[in-house]
């Protein structure tokens, strides 16, 4: 993976006042959806491959690229991170049947030494607030996503998919990951990660809207859970929600 192309300044490092909410949801009975949140490092993980493989590949995504950050917080260190993650899963299944076949996705916000970073790989997502417009920042490793790239369905159609929840790519799919890496827009003031049990229910208007009528981290992410459970709650429902600020120096 090649780092993202260099960002416009921004005034010294960062921090992020984060929150984040996870819920099983209306329908499914596991939670197989993992999260973390430091002032520099979040990560939102949707687990697949049935409910044991699915609660062990996210979770051990979690904590191996938290892990890795955190002996090496540097973009380095966060694509290290996903490499091992992604070879801990792939191995681990030769030993334990019931886990052939488990897959993860992952996006991380990092802050590093010169601004804010995401990679991502899989289909949960980061979104940015510019201005009080909100802005999807990764594109979705997924068969209706591409297919919207290429001219052959409308996004509308795309969300009403019978294949939108098929990915193509995830840690754990191969031995090469396929992870993208992204410079936020640096005026960006809150960035929200999230797993497609959001985006399933909830518009990006709505995302929006909430996003604004909320100035705390964790009473947005409240807001968001709520609103993706009373569309339905169909699948498990993650999101962190973080708002970059300077870092005090002295
Ligand atoms: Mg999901």
């Amino acid at each position: 993976m090649s780092a993202p192309e260099p960002g416009r300044e921004r005034p010294g490092p960062l921090r992020l006042r984060a929150a984040s909410r996870s819920d099983v949801g209306k329908v499914r009975t596991h939670n197989e959806d993992g999260f973390l949140v430091t002032s520099t490092l979040c990560l939102v993980a949707d687990g697949l491959g049935g409910h044991a493989g699915g609660e062990v590949a996210s979770s051990t995504a979690i904590e191996l690229v938290g892990a890795a950050f955190t002996a090496d917080p540097t973009f380095k260190g966060l694509v290290r991170g996903y490499d091992v993650a992604n070879t801990a899963i792939l191995e681990r299944p030769a030993s334990e049947l019931h886990l052939v076949g488990m897959a993860t996705t992952l996006c991380a916000l990092a802050a590093v030494e010169d601004g804010l970073l995401i990679v991502n790989v899989g289909d949960s997502r980061a979104y940015e607030l510019v201005g009080g417009e909100l802005i999807q920042v990764t594109h979705d490793d997924s068969v209706v996503h591409q297919a919207v790239l290429a001219g052959r369905l409308t996004a509308e159609a795309a969300r009403v998919h019978p294949q939108r929840n098929l990915v193509t790519a995830a840690l754990g799919f191969s031995r090469e990951v396929s992870a993208r890496a992204y410079h936020p827009d640096p005026d960006a003031t809150r960035m929200l990660l999230c797993t497609d049990g959001l985006t399933e229910e909830v518009s990006d208007a709505q995302i929006a809207e909430i996003l604004l009528a909320h100035v705390d981290p964790g009473a947005a992410a409240d807001a968001l859970v709520a609103a993706a459970l009373d569309a339905g709650g169909s699948d498990n429902v993650t999101v962190v929600v973080a708002d970059p600020e300077p870092v005090e120096t002295t």
